[in-house]
């Protein structure tokens, strides 16, 4: 098969599942990642054969048909990127999106903020619920080495991920499985950190076809009578766990930004800050306990 034959049929099934625009782009990070091939090289000698070891790997017609049915790319290729640091990833865990990079930034700067003003000279304790794939604990792991990070999950295949995702990036963090509408493990926390479950059942039509059909629905969704269930209870458990002066951080559904708002002041946390994502959408809220 030669490189033009490989692309074409690469980019005509991403064709069926996107458009234009992302279909260029899924194939080219297929033909790069799974086939070692940049565009310049199929525009350069596109009758050059692609190396046989390459497709016996990673069969065409097999990636072809994964496309059409909008898998997505980052489970077919099995990892991602995610602040600069490479994650398995695979159907068990919520491939990280670039939303989450901004809240994993926001904590880097505050936590360096406070470092830089010496209202931190001790260890610091961090726990992320929810962990995933891990990529907030094990990106928060390697900014701080010194840190003791807490990556707590209710499902077994996160845990196993996250902790292949710990070792991959060479950082060390306690894994529990935990429920945290059942209790929060461990603290004093300096720092607790969650992207839980946001998106309501109503907003199901909303959504794209490779995240609804294939991206686990328990990382994804809540009901719509209760849609701050979690945060409500990391909230309530966060008083009792985390430092005087701790701080909580979420990633948050857009529609809900008022509701977590006063929440967190019914709840009795102060200094409260949404922060918006790139989409200009309110992503993260910020609150710290007195
Ligand atoms: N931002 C994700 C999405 O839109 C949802 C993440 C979550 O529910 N925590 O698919």
């Amino acid at each position: 098969m030669t490189r033009r034959e490989l692309w074409s049929k690469i980019k005509n099934a991403a064709l069926n599942a996107y458009d234009e625009h992302e279909a260029d782009a899924v194939s080219g990070l297929i033909m790069e990642e799974l086939y070692g091939l940049t565009k310049v090289d199929v525009i350069l000698e596109p009758n050059c054969k692609v190396e046989v070891a390459l497709i016996v790997e990673h069969d065409p017609e097999q990636v072809a048909s994964l496309l059409c049915e909008a898998y997505p790319v980052q489970y077919i290729i099995g990892h991602t990127t995610f602040c600069g640091h490479k994650f398995h990833v695979g159907p068990g865990v919520l491939i990280p999106r670039p939303e989450t990079e901004l809240l994993v930034k926001l904590i880097t700067d505050d936590i360096r903020d406070s470092v830089n003003s010496s209202k931190l000279g001790k260890q610091l304790n961090i726990l992320d619920i929810g962990t995933g794939s891990g990529c907030i604990a094990v990106s928060l792991a390697a900014e701080f080495p010194d840190a003791k990070v807490v990556g707590m999950d209710i499902s077994d295949e996160a845990l196993t991920i996250a902790a292949e995702n710990a070792s991959l990036n060479n950082v060390n963090i306690d894994f529990v499985k935990s429920d945290i509408l059942q209790s929060m493990p461990g603290g004093p926390y300096d720092v607790i950190v969650s992207n839980p479950p946001y998106v309501r059942e109503s907003e199901k039509s909303m959504m794209k076809r490779n995240v609804l059909d294939y991206e686990p629905h328990l990382a994804l969704f809540v009901y719509d009578d209760d849609p701050l269930l979690f945060y409500k209870a990391i909230a309530r458990r966060g008083k009792e766990k985390l430092v005087s002066g701790g701080k909580l951080y979420f990633e948050i559904n857009e529609a809900l930004d008022r509701d977590m708002f006063l929440m967190l002041l019914d709840e009795g946390y102060r200094g409260i800050k949404l922060v918006n994502d790139m989409f200009g959408k309110p992503r993260i809220i910020k609150a710290w306990l007195n």
